[in-house]
């Protein structure tokens, strides 16, 4: 039987490299097309020796060429971390907008099914607590964060009207905060910020008074519910991501703990918009897929925390 042919964009990312990983697993075709703005080659090295696996360096913001047939188009290109997004916000708006166009007229082009990596941030800062896939959001359009969440509102839309003129087979996953290996050490997000501020013994920097909530998906999970969503139908958006909820606080105490240091914990103030709680209502992915995330929150930053000690150890010069 024929091998099924996808083109992942933004898969040298964090969540894209372990979605390339596991599609190969399965026994996919995968080509990764990556600018590598903030993904990077050391996230798929171990996959470029497989010849199921193909990476292309492209901006999909410019037009997407790829020769023969494809089944499936997975637009996961997006600086998704704050401190990128508000170092590059053109870029950001231009990948959600631009490159969700190209991705969608590939998609369109090859026949294929087609995916957008969208975010909880389209809820903005939520009003609804926790968030349903039917909630509209509370975005400020015009503050720091805008750039990353109007471009995945505009990137949804647009899949929405592909869908609706064009017939694309699409679908939608609203990925809310995840973790894990291959996290970069200054990638600025909170469970990295924490690790590497406690690994080399600097106080680990609150924002605000750490009252703000997240719910945090091991990328382990995420994956799983990404691979199965591939496989079904689901013509509006879906929330993936992991319902137990913390505070800022508690997770800071939880890093201090995993990683047995006894370091201080400083508070910084709290940027612009920052959302004040964040949890998914994951019922829609429970009935359609039969998924809930399975490792805790103790068990995932364990994991992450081994694998950044090796991390470090490799790179201490840049630290
Ligand atoms: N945060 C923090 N200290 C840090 C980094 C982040 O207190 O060193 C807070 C941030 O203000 C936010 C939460 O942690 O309330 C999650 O931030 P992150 O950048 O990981 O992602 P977000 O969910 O805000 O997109």
């Amino acid at each position: 039987m024929r091998k099924k042919h996808i083109v992942i964009t933004g898969g040298a990312g964090f969540i894209g490299s372990h979605l390339c990983g596991r599609l190969i697993k399965e026994d996919y075709r995968v080509i990764c097309l990556d600018n590598l703005i903030t993904g990077s080659l050391e996230n798929i090295r171990h996959l470029l020796k497989e010849n199921k696996f193909k990476f292309i360096k492209h901006d999909v913001t410019r037009y997407i060429d790829i020769k023969g047939s494809l089944d499936y188009v997975l637009h996961f290109a997006s600086p998704a971390s704050p401190q990128d997004y508000l170092k590059f916000p053109i870029q950001t708006l231009k990948v959600g907008s631009l490159g969700t166009h190209n991705a969608l007229g590939l998609a369109r082009q090859k026949k294929a099914k087609f995916m957008l990596a969208s975010t909880s941030e389209v809820y903005g800062d939520p009003l609804e607590h926790p968030q349903p896939e039917t909630y509209w959001g509370n975005v400020n359009p015009v503050g720091i964060r805008g750039c990353y969440d109007e471009a995945k509102r505009f990137a949804e839309a647009i899949t929405m009207a592909y869908r609706r003129v064009h017939n694309i087979d699409t679908r939608i996953i609203r990925i809310f905060n995840t973790y894990g290996p291959r996290m970069r050490l200054h990638d600025g997000r909170v469970v990295p910020n924490f690790i590497y501020q406690a690994l080399t013994n600097k106080p680990l920097t609150v924002y605000g008074r750490g009252k703000q909530t997240r719910s945090f998906c091991y990328v382990d999970d995420l994956v799983e519910g990404i691979f199965r969503l591939m496989q079904v139908k689901a013509d509006r958006p879906v929330n993936l991501g992991n319902p137990c909820e913390f505070s800022i606080m508690e997770l800071a105490r939880l890093v201090i703990k995993l990683t047995g240091t006894k370091i201080k914990i400083i508070f910084q103030p709290l940027p612009q918009d920052d959302p004040r709680q964040r949890k998914p209502d994951i019922t829609k992915a429970t009935k359609l897929i039969h998924w809930r995330p399975k490792v805790e929150l103790a068990e995932g930053l364990d994991k992450t925390i081994n694998w950044f000690k090796a991390k470090k150890a490799l790179s201490l010069t840049r630290l």
